[in-house]
């Protein structure tokens, strides 16, 4: 992934804070919080009342998950370690209705297989309601010991755990269909992980969610997809959720009051970003989307596309926050009749 705009607004607020230092009246209030980072000030949708048991989440699966894919080592598309990770997911969908999209992609570093994993687990109202992670490495790193545990590591395993919650009866609301997909990452340097930048990361990323993305278009699955949840960067010990302008505002709202019932509002939307990553595809074809990301991982996102990216950087507790969201939001999702459009 990728922030297009670190956001100016921030700048302004920081600048408004020392300017404010100066001034001498005790009346005026010291910052002013622009609505545009206060998502939770914009207009809400209708939203159900707040009702059941808090989602099931086994943090502690999760987090063992997570030790599992990342003791594989790099597994950038193409290698041997990629290939045990597709059947280490594999293994733990054994019985349940997977379809495995594989495809060659045309990258700047040749012809490279891509293999994007769907599970799908029933429910009782039509539409679909779809879960992504990509669970590649950062290919320019391969060379490194970089194992990405938060950087497709923790996404990918947050899914397992929604597969061990969602398996067995069709659920009442909403099927889900979980997505691991490939080849999020740029292939040729885009400028992080301290490389030079070769080539702009949206020229060339996104491989595995954009041929899903063109696949279900073209065989009618978009239309009955009623919004897309992304996952990416959710283990980070401080997590701290960002507020992404590309992702759909209602959505977003959605996001926020299911993190508000469960009593997690602290760690989401503090600061607003502009995000790039797996959910570009399907806002383009007018999907409601929206991106579960913390881009800050250490201090200034010290460990992201560093060989710093690691498990002891991680906590159970934060994977916990994320799925028990997600699972929220979805509860709530599936009681708003009919949905907002895009
Ligand atoms: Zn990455």
């Amino acid at each position: 992934m990728k922030i297009v705009s670190l956001p100016i607004l921030l700048f302004s607020l920081a600048f408004t804070v020392v300017s404010c230092d100066h001034d001498k009246d005790a009346n005026q209030p010291k910052v002013q919080i622009p609505a545009s980072i206060a998502p939770f000030a914009t207009p809400k949708p209708q939203l159900p009342p707040d009702s059941g048991p808090p989602p099931a989440f086994d943090s502690a699966r999760a987090m063992q998950y997570v030790k599992e894919i990342v003791a594989f080592g790099p597994r950038p598309i193409g290698s041997a370690n990629h290939k045990k990770v597709e059947d280490y997911l594999l293994a733990h969908l054994k019985g349940d209705e997977v379809e495995n999209d594989v495809f060659t992609a045309d990258t700047p570093e040749g012809k490279l297989p891509v293999h994007n994993i769907v599970a799908r687990f029933p429910g009782t109202k039509d539409g679909i309601i779809i879960i992504a992670s990509h669970y590649d490495t950062n290919y320019p790193l391969r060379g490194t010991s970089f194992v990405g545990a938060n950087d497709g590591g923790s996404s990918s395993a947050l899914l397992l755990e929604f597969a061990n919650q969602l398996r067995g009866k069709p659920r009442p609301g909403y099927s889900i269909w979980l997505v691991w997909d490939d080849a999020e990452e740029a292939i040729k340097p885009d400028g992080s992980g301290g490389l030079r930048q070769e080539m702009p990361f949206e020229k060339d990323s996104l491989y595995g969610i954009t041929h899903l993305a063109e696949k279900w278009q073209a065989d009618g699955t978009l239309k009955r997809i009623r919004a897309f949840l992304l996952a990416d960067m959710v283990g980070d010990a401080d997590l701290n959720i960002e507020h992404d302008s590309n992702s759909t505002p209602w959505l977003e709202a959605v996001v926020y009051e299911a993190a508000t019932r469960l009593g997690y509002q602290s760690h989401f939307f503090a600061r607003t970003m502009t995000v790039s990553d797996d959910h570009l595809p399907f806002l383009k074809r007018e999907v409601p989307s929206a991106d579960f990301i913390d881009f800050d991982y250490g201090y200034n996102d010290v460990f992201w596309h560093t060989t710093q990216d690691t498990v002891d950087k991680l906590s159970p507790k934060s994977l916990g926050i994320v799925g028990a969201t997600m699972l929220e939001t979805i509860n709530i999702l599936d009681k708003m009749d009919p949905l907002p459009p895009k």
